[in-house]
């Protein structure tokens, strides 16, 4: 019997049942395996529409559906199952969940009630390095449940309509919207929001089962009996490369107990270790790690999952009237598993756009698709990600990764606060960028020679251009801000396709961290 057999079958509930579940879904991912479901089709004819807006899927989906039901828009919200979060935290940085409080979603007391922990500081350790501390970075566990909860009491409150147990099944994409099918009920409405993550059967047509071109697996636990719990990891390491991955550890302090994960950035080679070889590892490392026996621990839950990314993210809308959010979106940067991160960086950004295409009625897939604009300081991420994995058939020095990770993060903490803390709330700006690659060039001259064979030539001229991009981007975006009064004055189509063009350049420059108000 295998550690992981052992102690996941000692949990509550069925995690090892639901750890293979989703395994074989990882497995058939990397087989190419998947079929391709045919859930939206389309037709030339119009119908009455009843709905502004209608939502599938909860989790996420019910953020915007409280703001846009909170601005008078018609929204109805399906949920597969009971609409409920889950019992782990998300862990987010304070500062981040204050747009709650301005777009009047929730008040300052409500959103201090989300917030299950606090802790300080974190770390940031490669093996056989120094580690470097950085101060209220992801340092908040935020109570998905309670989130939830209250969010939904404000979707209701302000008239939207939840149907949970309604698993959608279908949608028709019509001259005017879109016919969202779920069992027995039949929704039209002008926009659909597809909020069923990565799996979305939605995304799975529209991407026309292509492999991802990278992928994070994760695996953890949240158990009480550590001795030290009063700080965090962000991300650290402990070994080499091993079964050609690195892997990273992150612990946060949760509630009930401490949060562990092990994951590793890979592609989808149908050679590449499954969850629960991943598991095996995590329980044969944790006492290494956190320096305590597994015998000392009571395990609460085990937590897993994977991540797929595509390079073309965030994913352009395929058809008129919908609009992928959240997950199925790919709106996270490829080293993050920050799906609801990502999502509250963007909630205002998205609740006003919405808003607008709402109002102006540009819902046709062009205009939506300026709500998902390229962002040059996501692409760069690619060749960082590339940096921190290796080929399946790959040989590289065993620690190579640990070394870079090493000298970079030494040349961010040198740089200070407005460098790296960004970087680790997955902002990348031009500024900061090159300030640690010029840095890390004056301490390792010969650092470039040594990640060129490791990412190949092709990645790190793809980088070229969106490292260019992003310069233009961040020094176009004064100009954008500049033209913002004549943008009020336009009409309400040119407005939103130019407020839409201002928001790709500051979010695609990393101008939306901190306090600009742009
Ligand atoms: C181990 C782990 C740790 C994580 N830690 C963090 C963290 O610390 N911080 C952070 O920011 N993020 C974290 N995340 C990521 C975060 O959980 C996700 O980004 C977030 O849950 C994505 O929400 P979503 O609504 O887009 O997709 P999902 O969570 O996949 O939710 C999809 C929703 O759609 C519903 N649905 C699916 N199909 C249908 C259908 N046919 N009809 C109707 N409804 C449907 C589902 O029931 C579900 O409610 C973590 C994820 C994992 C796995």
């Amino acid at each position: 019997m295998t550690l992981t057999t052992q102690i996941l079958s000692q949990m509550p509930g069925t995690p090892l049942d639901e750890l293979r579940r989703v395994d074989a879904l990882w497995q058939s991912l990397r087989e190419g395996t998947q079929p391709v479901p045919t859930v939206v089709q389309e037709r030339r004819d119009a119908i009455d529409l009843a709905w502004d807006v209608v939502i599938c899927g909860g989790t996420l989906g019910i953020l915007l559906g409280a703001a846009l039901a909170q601005r008078g828009w018609r929204v109805a919200l399906l949920e597969r199952g009971v609409l409920r979060g889950r019992d782990q935290e998300w862990n987010i940085s304070r500062q981040e969940l204050q747009v709650f409080v301005e777009l009047a979603l929730l008040s300052e007391a409500e959103l201090a009630q989300t917030i299950a922990t606090s802790f300080n500081p974190s770390r940031i350790a490669f093996r056989g390095s120094p580690p470097v501390q950085v101060r209220d970075v992801l340092n908040i566990g935020v109570d998905p449940v309670v989130l939830l909860e209250t969010l939904k009491q404000k979707f209701l409150t302000h008239g939207g309509q939840l149907f949970e147990n309604t698993p959608v099944d279908g949608a028709i994409v019509h001259a005017n919207g879109v016919t969202v099918t779920a069992g027995q009920h039949t929704l039209k409405t002008r926009l659909m929001l597809d909020a069923m993550g990565h799996f979305s059967p939605i995304v799975q047509q529209a991407r026309q089962g292509k492999k991802p071109d990278a992928v994070c697996l994760v695996v953890g636990t949240c158990a009480e009996g550590f001795s030290h719990n009063t700080s965090g990891d962000l991300i650290a390491t402990i070994t080499p490369i091993q079964k050609q991955c690195q892997y990273f550890w992150e612990a946060f302090p949760a509630r009930d107990g401490r949060t562990t994960y092990l994951f590793t950035y890979l592609d989808a080679h149908p050679d590449r270790p499954s969850l629960e070889t991943l598991f095996d590892d995590y329980f044969r490392l944790l006492p290494d790690y956190q320096q305590v026996s597994l015998e000392q621990l009571q395990f609460k839950r085990a937590l897993f999952g994977f991540f797929p990314c595509y390079r073309q993210s965030p994913l352009k809308p395929r058809w008129d009237y919908i609009l992928p959010i959240g997950d199925s979106s790919g709106s996270q940067s490829p080293l993050s598993f920050g799906g609801f991160g990502a999502m509250i960086r963007h909630l205002s950004r998205l609740t006003s756009g919405i808003h607008a295409a709402l109002e102006s009625d540009t819902l046709k897939r062009d205009a939506l698709s300026r709500l998902h604009p390229y962002q040059p300081n996501l692409s760069v991420t690619w060749l960082f990600q590339r940096s921190m994995s290796v080929g399946i058939n790959q040989t590289i020095n065993p620690n190579q990764i640990n070394e870079l990770l090493a000298i970079v993060f030494q040349a961010m903490e040198t740089l200070g606060d407005p460098v790296i803390k960004p970087f680790l709330q997955d902002v990348v700006q031009f500024s900061a960028l090159f300030q640690t690659l010029a840095q890390t060039t004056l301490t390792q001259p010969t650092i470039a020679l040594k990640i060129v064979p490791q990412v190949g030539l092709p990645t790190l001229i793809d980088w070229l251009f969106h490292y260019i991009a992003l310069a233009a981007y961040a020094a176009l975006y004064p100009l954008a801000r500049s033209l913002e009064p004549w943008m009020k004055t336009l009409p309400p189509v040119p407005r939103y396709y130019c407020d839409r063009w201002r928001e790709a350049l500051k979010y695609g420059s990393g101008r939306d961290y901190g306090k600009d108000e742009g």
